[in-house]
């Protein structure tokens, strides 16, 4: 789960690390009114689920409350397209206005999860402000990083191997060593996934500073802090998204034209791998879970219908605990409450399948049945084909 860098930075700041003065605006007149504030000169910045906004104008200096007044107004009616935002790019509802700080230098620094230790990881280099990643790609040597032992916890002397590698000492050096120490604590106590300062920086009067922030919270976790969905704005998340939680279903929008109803993360990712292997971009991946109900399943299939880039539904499934009959009877409801006339090919298989194809057969809709992954990814192809007259992307050669 994301939030915003103004909630980070208080998080942050009630952690004892040093962030800039600011203030959260919701309209243009309070974006002006917290310029004021700031003594006329200050840094507005726009407030969105992704980085990347400073060279998309989203972060901006300015010099007096009109300007940024008008600043506001602008953002409020845009939507900020980043590279991490996607073509579409995002709404500004929230505007954060800071103080203007002299920076005299730029750091990264970050602590996330790792999958691969399953242990904290800390990341920092001398290269802050820009993207991390292709540092790491251009100058490997320019990173460092540090895998934090979950029973010593994160000590002293290695932070402060951490701060004189950054090229830090005396006095700065050991603010350093307290804030990466401050900024473990919170990684740990308030379960984050991820929490990255880029840039840290030191400023003109020789004082540390997060002056971005972003927090991502392990969301295996969340049942452990009932106030962290207070803070989702959900003017960021895609709607579909949003209404697959309420069913409580995964739900992921992606680039392409077929939609896909799986269930279990595996079988989705099988799903997905094989799709592309025909020659098929997957829309979405919706995972219903094991024991999904007939109205689970009805939810789920109205959910992808409702992606105006779906053009063909492929719904493939192991009927365990779910029977097929069960997975044939939602699709079947949903299909008929839509009206839906879109191609759709549903592989099953397990408990009650021949039932569960029987009713698909006698149901009217625009459905093939699949005998197995490769023969109905062919099909949702071939039906695409039939419609639109060719295929997303031309069929690839198995990799292995
Ligand atoms: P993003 O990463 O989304 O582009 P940042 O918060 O990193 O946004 O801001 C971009 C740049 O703007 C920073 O690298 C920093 O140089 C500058 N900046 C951000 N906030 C301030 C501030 N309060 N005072 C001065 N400069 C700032």
């Amino acid at each position: 789960m994301n939030i915003h860098e103004y909630q980070a930075k208080e998080i942050l700041s009630s952690y004892g690390i040093p962030v800039p003065r600011g203030r959260v605006a919701l309209t243009s007149d309070q974006v002006e009114r917290a310029a004021k504030e700031m003594g006329g000169r200050c840094v507005v910045k726009a407030q969105i689920y992704a980085g990347g906004r400073g060279k998309a104008g989203g972060v901006r200096l300015v010099h007096n409350p009109e300007q940024a007044h008008e600043l506001g107004k602008e953002l409020f009616a845009r939507k900020l397209v980043t590279p991490q935002t996607g073509p579409d790019g995002l709404r500004v509802r929230r505007i954060l206005i800071e103080e203007a700080v002299e920076i005299s230098r730029e750091f990264y620094l970050s602590i996330t999860l790792d999958r691969e230790t399953s242990r904290y990881c800390l990341i920092a280099s001398a290269e802050g402000g820009i993207d991390i990643e292709e540092v790491a790609r251009t100058s490997p040597r320019k990173i460092h990083m540090l895998t934090i032992d979950p029973f010593t916890g994160l000590r002293p002397y290695q932070a402060r191997r951490i701060a004189l590698a950054l090229g830090l000492t005396g006095s700065i050096c050991e603010d350093c060593v307290d804030f990466i120490l401050n900024l473990y604590r919170c990684a740990l106590e308030k379960d984050c996934f991820l929490v990255e300062i880029n840039p840290l920086v030191v400023t003109r009067a020789g004082w540390l500073m997060a002056m971005d922030a972003k927090i991502t919270f392990d969301d295996n976790a969340l049942f452990r802090h009932r106030e962290y969905p207070d803070m989702l704005d959900y003017s960021q998340l895609d709607q579909l998204e949003i209404t697959a939680g309420k069913y409580d279903l995964s739900y992921i929008k992606l680039a392409g034209n077929v939609g896909c109803m799986v269930n279990g993360a595996g079988l989705a990712m099988a799903t997905l791998d094989v799709l592309h292997e025909f020659g098929a971009q997957p829309a979405n991946f919706l995972d219903v879970g094991g024991g999904a109900t007939r109205e689970k399943v009805a939810e789920a299939f109205k959910i992808i219908l409702q992606d105006s880039d779906v053009k063909g539904v492929f719904v493939n499934i192991f009927g365990g605990i779910m029977h097929c009959d069960v997975i044939a009877q939602g699709i079947i409801e949903a299909a008929a409450e839509v009206h839906c006339t879109l191609p759709i090919v549903v592989r099953m298989d397990g408990s009650k399948v021949e039932e569960g194809k029987k009713l698909l057969r006698d149901s009217g809709l625009n459905v093939q049945i699949g005998e197995n992954l490769g023969d109905g990814a062919a099909r949702i192809v071939a039906m695409l084909k039939s419609v639109s007259g060719g295929p997303v992307t031309e069929r690839r050669p198995c990799q292995s």
